[in-house]
């Protein structure tokens, strides 16, 4: 059985470290559309450059494109086993969409939960590659250099200043409540305390998962 993971939580919740974890120890993509936006970007394509400019603002793209961006991505071979997808659905039309689409079927939903005030103290504290755009690790946050490029670490252009951090919260907050409530009544959604440790997070959520979708040991390699 494919395991197909929705990560819903706000800009700094810790859903994309929490991503990567999960897509090590399951063996399935990550499936992060602002990492395939910020690639975009670097490669300077019409879309990438449009995309980047909306998020340095704190804005994002229109459903019908985020939807082409999605269904182009999961019709790659290596998510037939499953994926994790990490800033989609961000809105009620893109979860119909995800739902009328054959990965819909068996979705299992994982909302990180943290209050706003720690999400600006996070945010404030996020680095970023200016040549690489990795991100660094949560334990190297106030390293000068990156640890992949020896790039100079930034912050996030999308985190910037107060303005746009608090904006990007209200974003969040105005399109994406409609879309917890879309999904809450599921019995394969769950809803995780994002603000402790990520090794707790990590743990409560490999738990909740393993629960809904054990690992397949008889998964073709
Ligand atoms: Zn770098």
């Amino acid at each position: 059985m494919a395991l197909n993971v929705v990560m819903l939580g706000p800009p700094a919740s810790g859903k994309g470290t929490q991503a990567v974890r999960l897509s090590k120890a399951r063996r399935i993509p990550k499936i992060s559309t602002g990492d395939i936006l910020r690639e975009a970007a670097q490669t300077g394509s019409e879309l990438g450059l449009r995309a980047k400019a909306l998020m340095d603002r704190g804005e994002l793209l229109g459903d019908s494109e985020m939807i082409g961006i999605v269904k182009g991505r999961l019709a790659r071979p290596d998510a037939v086993s499953g994926f994790i997808l990490d800033g989609f659905p961000r809105t009620v039309p893109q979860a119909r969409e995800l739902d009328g689409m054959p990965q819909g079927e068996s979705l299992v939903v994982v909302d990180l939960a943290v209050p706003d005030g720690e999400l600006i103290r996070r945010m404030e504290g996020r680095r970023v590659c200016r040549t690489c755009a990795a991100n660094a690790e949560p334990d190297e946050g106030s390293a000068a250099a990156c640890s992949r490029c020896g790039g100079e670490m930034v912050t996030r252009a999308d985190d910037g200043d107060a303005d746009v951090r608090q904006h990007r919260l209200e974003v969040y907050a105005r399109e994406s409540k409609p879309l917890l409530d879309y999904y809450r009544g599921r019995a394969t959604f769950r809803s995780i305390n994002g603000a402790q440790s990520p090794d707790r997070v990590a743990a409560e959520l490999m738990a909740e998962i393993d629960g809904m979708v054990p690992v397949n040991t008889r998964r073709a390699q």
